[in-house]
């Protein structure tokens, strides 16, 4: 029987294939350093989880409105208040499960085939295949040495098929933060394009150096023309709970509300209930989670760049580094030709057991991605163990 054309096209998410391949090794009993991970190493703090005990023992179990509760809702609504003075009433709000949902609804609701979408390389290697997913174009824009697209890059890319921008600041992969004066020249471009703004912030409270600015909250003009994503997995260490969700203009989160009543009805209930004591209460352990990544940081940068062959820029937000290896290319590593970051990342793992994620997922072969969302500890021996293995080419 013939399968869907457009869903074989579709490729698998090559960091959960690495992941995968690491905890094989894994659980063979092999000493395997993991930098693939996408996801904080805590635990979800405990008053979140208290909430959702106290949801189920209060039989908070059942259905709830499709777009989310009115609660979640104004609490999203109300942290965006707080944070950006950003205006957004509950209707606005569509909350679901997990911002990748969030943008498969965003893309969904404003893409018809043959729309082009416009995408900064390095990119989240997701953001591709949902614009694929909905008929639309994927439109690669190269950047800067900063990892950053500029406004005159962005008009220069833009054609009358163009619907939308992605802007990721934080970044994932490159940790790269757009700062508000970039925002600024990015939003009159595509104000006066008449595209949408895809503007995923889930790494928001992630930046270490200056502040995050939502580009949503540099006038009401640009605000309507914003989907803005966010969720709550990396800030609350939360990625199993799927809890994300999208401001943007009423008519938009109506019709996004209509196409996830029929998909996927509403997002965990019990989850719900512990986003809004996330979002609601005490904020300690976000700053900690913080100050622990920010020093991960600084070491892992400091590390990699003491290897010589290989070496990083250090990233601004998030909790990823990319690393150069454009010059271990052509060399030999356990048999395999290093033609690309793939065969990169193939020699590193079954030489060291070292696990990361290959550039070319993101766009960009001559990188890798490390994930420092893990002990420094596990960072220092990881880090060595690639340092002898770039040695030995
Ligand atoms: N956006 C970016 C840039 C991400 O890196 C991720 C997760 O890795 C997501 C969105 C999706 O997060 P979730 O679906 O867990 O909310």
């Amino acid at each position: 029987m013939e399968l869907s054309k457009k869903a074989l096209g579709i490729s698998p998410s090559m960091t959960l294939k690495i992941s995968a391949m690491a905890k094989k090794m894994q659980e063979e009993g092999k000493n395997v350093i993991d930098f693939g991970a996408g996801e904080p190493d805590f635990d979800t703090p405990g008053n979140i989880k208290d909430a959702a005990k106290k949801a189920l023992d209060l039989g908070l179990t059942h259905y709830t409105n499709a777009s989310g509760t009115q609660e979640l809702r104004s609490a999203v609504a109300k942290r965006l208040r707080d944070r950006y003075s950003l205006e957004y009433s509950a209707g606005d709000i569509v909350i679901s499960n997990g911002a990748k949902h969030s943008l498969f609804n965003v893309f969904a609701a404003i893409l018809n085939p043959g729309d082009e979408v416009i995408i900064p390389v390095p990119y989240w290697l997701t953001y591709p295949e949902l614009v694929r997913m909905s008929d639309g174009t994927p439109v690669f824009l190269e950047t800067d040495s900063s990892f950053k697209a500029t406004a005159s890059s962005i008009k220069k890319a833009i054609t009358p098929k163009t619907k939308a921008l992605i802007l990721n600041s934080p970044s994932n992969p490159s940790g790269a933060v757009y700062t508000e004066a970039e925002l600024r020249a990015i939003a009159e471009v595509a104000l006066e394009s008449g595209i949408f703004v895809v503007s995923d912030e889930i790494y928001d409270e992630l930046v270490y150096e200056g502040e995050h600015t939502s580009i949503a909250s540099l006038g009401k003009e640009i605000k309507e023309s914003t989907i803005l994503v966010n969720g709550l997995s990396k800030t609350y260490a939360m990625t199993g709970w799927r809890i994300g969700y999208t401001a943007s203009a009423p008519e938009l989160a109506k019709v996004m509300g209509a196409y996830q009543s029929h998909s996927a009805s509403n997002p965990n209930t019990i989850a719900q209930y512990a986003a809004v004591e996330a979002l609601n209460g005490p904020q300690d352990s976000v700053a900690a989670m913080k100050e622990a990544f920010n020093r991960r940081r600084l070491l892992i940068c400091e590390l990699i760049n003491g290897i010589e062959g290989v070496s990083c820029a250090r990233p601004v937000g998030a909790f990823y580094v990319m690393m150069d290896i454009s010059k271990t290319l052509g060399k030999t590593a356990g048999g395999i030709e290093i033609k690309g970051s793939l065969d990169f990342t193939e020699a590193l793992l079954k030489e060291t057991m070292t696990a990361v994620v290959p550039g070319i997922s993101f766009g960009a072969d001559g990188y890798v991605r490390l994930s420092y969302a893990t002990e420094e500890s596990v960072i220092s021996e990881g880090v060595r163990r690639i340092g002898e293995f770039v040695r030995s080419l």
